[in-house]
């Protein structure tokens, strides 16, 4: 049984909204929005529609990129008089691609308590349905809108191995699409989520060409929000283990393997031990010998 969410004086409760379905919106993050004194709001109207549909009611105040520095100092104050206060934006987890930051460092500057009410967000909900290794990722937000400036962030990131997710709107979708095949290859692995939880919610994974050519032929493909989780640059293979590979060879032909092995690494630079382990399996050099 869940505890029920006990509002502390003085805390700010960072809070996540639903991303399109709002059967999302969880129980605690509900109870936390209904009990603090006010709700720090991207979009206020936004939001009033949000707490509406649940029946919140609070004062809420705007706390969006122009603003956002300005506020902190008020809210801060606040917040050390002993009101609760809970941060959102407009759909997702704040600070996100999202405002917030500031206020969050404002309150941690100031020693003030932060409390996480987790929930949606699009690059994990992407991320998870999406086949892709998920162990290792780099989140980089809206990639440049212009096209010369994504082009050079894309190569920037050409070299990178762990998965990539960004986020991208309809409107640049398709050019976005074409970039990532022109500057990380169209056999880049990709998988493009599009309108996570709500009606037309589809994801496909395929070669950055496949989903680029999947997503010219109906133009509805391009209506919504999107994101793009792309498969990690392939690691080439450690040149030092290969050369080590070939001297190795070379000598096992006239040495014992750990003399082979040992004199290979120093050559190589690659590790003696595997290269050891291998000259076993190759079937062990010139003598029988045990000391490595
Ligand atoms: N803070 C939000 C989060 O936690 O995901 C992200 C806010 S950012 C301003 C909005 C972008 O997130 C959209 O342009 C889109 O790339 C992505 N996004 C948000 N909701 C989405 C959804 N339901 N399906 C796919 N992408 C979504």
């Amino acid at each position: 049984m869940s505890a029920p969410a006990r509002i502390a004086a003085g805390h700010l409760y960072v809070v996540a909204t639903p991303i399109g379905n709002l059967d999302d919106f969880s129980p605690r993050a509900q109870e936390v929005l209904g009990g603090v004194a006010a709700i720090c709001a991207e979009d206020t109207r936004n939001t009033a529609n949000l707490l509406t549909h649940f029946g919140i009611k609070k004062p809420l105040i705007a706390v969006h990129e122009h603003n956002e520095d300005e506020v902190c100092a008020r809210l801060v104050a606040r917040l050390q008089a002993g009101d609760a206060l809970a941060l959102v934006s407009d759909a997702g987890t704040p600070l996100i691609s999202d405002p917030g930051f500031a206020v969050v460092r404002a309150a941690r500057n100031a020693n003030l308590p932060v409390l996480a009410v987790p929930g949606p967000c699009a690059a994990i909900a992407a991320l998870s349905v999406s086949g892709i290794a998920s162990d290792r990722f780099v989140f980089e937000g809206f990639l440049p809108a212009k096209a010369g400036a994504r082009r050079e962030r894309l190569a920037e990131l050409a070299t990178e191995t762990r998965t990539l997710i960004v986020y991208e709107s309809s409107h640049r979708i398709a050019e976005a699409l074409a970039d990532i095949v022109a500057v990380l290859g169209a056999e880049r692995p990709l998988c493009l989520a599009r309108e996570l939880t709500k009606l037309y919610e589809e994801s496909r994974r395929d070669s950055a060409a496949g989903i680029a050519a999947w997503l010219a032929a109906d133009a509805n493909r391009t209506r919504g929000e999107f994101v793009l989780v792309i498969g990690g640059a392939v690691e080439a293979p450690d040149r030092r283990q290969s050369e080590g590979e070939r001297v190795l060879k070379l000598l096992l032909g006239e040495l014992p393997a750990s003399r082979a092995a040992r004199l290979a690494a120093e050559i190589s630079g690659a590790r003696r031990k595997d290269l050891y382990a291998l000259a076993l399996q190759l079937g062990g050099g010139q003598t029988r010998d045990d000391d490595a």
